[in-house]
């Protein structure tokens, strides 16, 4: 896509003092030991993070024509893949491991399963030497070592720096109302083209439809289980669940997991209700989709979540998604999109069990409780519906700019106190969704980076030449 001229503005402003511009930097984190992310790196290969277009090993060009279908059971991680390879289609799976040797000493190499094996992914190039990969019928498969300084995304959060006032304060104070402003939407511009370029990668890959429901799944898990929603939504893909409407609450509860025994052997009345007739369901697909068939689980984080925002309870949420779909497309048009139509079907969204419930292990609330409250859906506005639908129709700038910041985002609010704490202007400053973007990116790309206390950070001194 094309960037606007605020959008192309910001790195620009950044530029100067960082070769590359840290917006990267803040995303290329220093990758660790490959293993344990893997599920976070194909989570990102088959949202098409890392392109469509590489080099093997030997050299030779490949091209990813479809990423096939995530596997739930035994066998290569995505099956019904074709690629390309020197000009000529390939169909069959795709695996991916930490490193080349990891083929022989999972016993790839002789179980048949993986015989059809089209493209062997790796993360690092820790074999040393030449290494084949090799199929029980002793075919090579072609390899390819992914860019590990792609961007990692948000699915690694670097711990933030301190909560106090930083160096840039009073620079911002100086430089008055308007030429802040005039930052903050650059920066504001330069965030929604970077996410709607994303969002719009994925669409070309599976689809406008899945990259929103994939997307919806990453921000109905913000902020500690964003990786296992979105992994959740892309072993079982909308097109998928839409085709078996009755089962779709047992298919999403029952491939994260949380359908086990103990759950119901533990519960309540009401609980074992709703968990029976589910389990009625789920018996059919749990042979295939059982939670520990995937060599990677699903791990959710359970600790430090608040209860309304507990997986089980976003998992619920999701699956309402899928019901009201067709009435969500319809008002995804970037056209006709109103933001108060989206909160209309938004509080309109209903479970007779999950409207009083935490968790399945909590008594019941006497008091009815949003699944997609007024906060968690301007996030979903923010990072979804606006850097896609502006994209496609910019006059939707000025409606995303009305909306008001969001109260409860601890990450903006560390930004302000950063940037504009006591600023005389700061509800003109802070008051508006975008300009808590704007201030995200900037905490992101400035406060992130910095491990001098403000010392070194060179935006004090980038802003003052915009005076
Ligand atoms: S790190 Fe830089 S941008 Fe962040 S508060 Fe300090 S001076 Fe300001």
């Amino acid at each position: 896509m094309n960037c606007s001229p605020q959008a192309a503005a910001y790195p620009a402003f950044l530029a100067e003092h960082f070769p590359p511009p840290p917006s990267l930097l803040a995303e290329l984190l220093p990758l660790p030991d490959p293993e344990p992310d893997e599920l976070a790196w194909q989570s990102r290969w088959f949202s098409g993070d890392f392109g469509r277009d590489f080099l093997t090993t030997s050299g030779s060009s490949v091209s990813i024509i479809d990423f096939g279908w995530w596997n739930h059971g035994a066998g290569p991680d995505f099956r019904d893949c074709v690629i390309s390879i020197a000009g000529e289609l390939r169909r069959g799976s795709i695996e991916l491991d930490g490193e080349a040797r990891d083929w022989d000493h999972h016993g790839h190499s002789t179980n048949p399963a993986y015989r059809d094996t089209v493209l062997h992914l790796q993360l690092s190039s820790h074999t040393k030497g030449e290494w084949f990969t090799r199929t029980d019928d002793h075919r090579l498969v072609p390899q390819v070592r992914l860019d590990l300084a792609t961007p990692l995304g948000d699915f690694n959060t670097p711990a933030p720096p301190a909560a106090h006032p930083g160096r840039c304060l009073n620079i911002f104070r100086q430089l008055g109302p308007d030429k802040t402003l005039s930052i903050l939407e650059a920066a504001a511009r330069y965030r929604l083209e970077r996410k709607s370029a994303r969002l719009q990668r994925t669409a070309a890959i599976h689809g406008r439809d899945q990259a929103l429901f994939q997307a919806f799944a990453d921000a109905l898990g913000y902020s500690r289980n964003r990786l296992p929603l979105t992994v959740l939504a892309q072993r079982l893909p909308l097109k998928f669940l839409l085709s078996r409407p009755d089962d779709s609450e047992a298919l999403l509860f029952g491939v994260s997991g949380f359908l086990h025994g103990q759950a119901f052997d533990h519960a309540d009345t009401p609980t074992r209700a709703w968990l029976r007739g589910l389990w009625d369901q789920w018996w059919r697909y749990r042979d295939t989709f059982a939670p520990g068939q995937p060599r990677l689980p699903l791990r959710w984080n359970l600790t430090g979540t608040r209860p309304l925002n507990h997986p089980q309870r976003r998992i619920a949420t999701l699956q309402l998604l899928v019901k009201n779909w067709p009435s969500l497309r319809r008002l995804l048009q970037p056209a006709t999109f109103r933001e108060k139509a989206l909160r209309t079907l938004a509080a309109s969204l209903h479970h007779p069990y999950w409207d009083h419930h935490y968790t399945l292990q909590a008594l019941p609330s006497a008091k009815p409780m949003a699944l997609l409250g007024s906060n968690r859906l301007t996030e979903i506005l923010a990072n979804v519906c606006y850097p896609l639908l502006i994209a496609e129709h910019e006059p939707l700038w000025a409606a995303y700019q009305k909306i008001p910041a969001p109260t409860d985002n601890e990450k903006s609010r560390r930004a302000a106190l950063r940037l504009f704490s006591g600023h005389p202007h700061l509800d003109q400053l802070t008051g508006k969704l975008w300009q808590q973007q704007a201030l995200l990116q900037i905490y992101e790309d400035f406060c992130l980076t910095d491990h001098t206390n403000c010392a070194a950070c060179p935006m004090p001194e980038q802003a003052a030449r915009q005076s």
